[in-house]
């Protein structure tokens, strides 16, 4: 029987997703944190998503297995494993070939693992993947089953029927309370943007009585597919945050992440919520993953990309090179050393090069110093 290493649970105290720990440990940016995406099939069409345009009706076959697993043998620092689509969980053969194998390599190296997933399919799905599954990630965004007929199908291309979309919040629901029971830390994701800013409280309620054990939140930044939806002003996500600590549970975690607030900012009322967010219990603020200690790689072609939002085109491909050999001439680019800033004492290591595009541009964040 082989042992399993014994880990830390995951708590406020303990998010090895992070990229401050691995700066703080090893003085440099470290690849700690691979993300597969392993389907570009949904059974949804969201608003807001991340990767609607890559988002089909078939697709190819996916690259060996024992391809990847190789791969991710030579990541010499490897923490995490987040494993997104798609619907991760689209297709049967995929969690079977593919999503548990995958799992279990990190089971058996004793690194951490999330499943990006509506949660919307039969249970069936899900209970293959929890047993080897450290976080359910899910997207939680609504005040009611309307709402989330409204943003979940939005770009359809036809009408879906309203009851056919009752049905699916409620197993999304029933399978979230499942999964938690099961033992699975569900965290679920909303994303302050035009449509739940005014709603954070009410969203949170919601996601409290699922029994998740998290409640994670990000403002959306229009890119890609979604860029055409307004943005919000940084005072109106400011006013956001606020409201939504004002009425919070304080015994559920609660993790922001991506925030434009930094404590190098001029204004002070950025340096106020994130004096706040910092006393607040059971809240923490997670740094940028995005392109500091993580990479995506693309389980169809091998190409392997620095962030998730920005525009940058992929930067290598597995099938000819180490993971660990991309990311270290990532951190030479030009693009990476603009953000490469660390202020110890404001657990911060700089901004997410979206962020810094809407709202820094002509801010020199390697001049810049918290301001404590
Ligand atoms: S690490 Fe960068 S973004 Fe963060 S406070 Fe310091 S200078 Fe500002």
């Amino acid at each position: 029987m082989t042992l399993q290493p014994l880990l830390t649970p995951l708590s406020p105290q303990n998010d090895p997703w992070d990229p401050l720990g691995s700066l703080e440990r090893f003085g440099r940016h470290a690849l700690t944190s691979v993300e597969f995406t392993v389907t570009n099939l949904c059974n949804m069409r969201c608003e807001h998503c991340a990767v609607g345009d890559t988002l089909t009706m078939r697709e190819a076959d996916k690259l060996p297995l024992e391809r990847m697993l190789s791969r991710l043998d030579e990541v010499e620092h490897l923490q995490t494993i987040s494993i997104t689509g798609g619907e991760p969980s689209y297709s049967e053969r995929t969690v079977r070939d593919y999503i548990v194998p995958l799992l279990k390599y990190a089971r058996s190296r004793g690194i951490r693992s999330q499943l990006n997933s509506n949660v919307t399919l039969d249970y069936s799905r899900y209970e293959l993947i929890a047993p080897y599954l450290d976080v359910m990630h899910i997207s939680f965004n609504y005040t009611s089953a309307d709402d989330f007929h409204e943003v979940g199908f939005a770009r359809s291309g036809h009408s879906v029927p309203r009851a056919a979309a009752v049905r699916m919040y409620e197993r999304m629901i029933d399978n979230a309370r499942r999964l938690s029971a099961a033992g699975v830390l569900v965290s679920a994701e909303s994303m302050i943007n035009f449509r739940t800013h005014r709603k954070m409280p009410e969203i949170h309620q919601l996601i409290r009585e699922m029994g998740c054990e998290r409640h994670e939140v990000h403002p959306m930044y229009p890119s890609a597919w979604a860029g055409d939806l307004p943005a919000l002003s940084k005072q109106q996500m400011r006013e956001a945050v606020t409201e939504l600590l004002d009425a919070r549970d304080p015994q559920l975690w609660m993790l922001f992440g991506t925030l434009p607030f930094y404590a190098c900012s001029s204004d002070p009322a950025d340096r106020e919520l994130l004096a706040r967010l910092g006393r607040e219990p059971r809240v923490t603020v997670r740094n940028d993953p995005d392109g500091r200690n993580r990479l995506n790689v693309n389980l169809f072609t091998g190409e392997v990309f620095v962030t998730d939002f920005s525009d940058i085109p992929a930067f290598g491909n597995v099938l000819d090179e180490r993971l660990d050999d991309v990311f270290s001439r990532w951190l030479d680019h030009p693009l990476s050393r603009s953000v490469n800033c660390h202020c110890p004492a404001a657990a911060c290591c700089g901004p997410n090069l979206l962020v810094k595009q809407m709202y820094y541009e002509e801010i020199d964040f390697m001049k810049q110093k918290a301001v404590l």
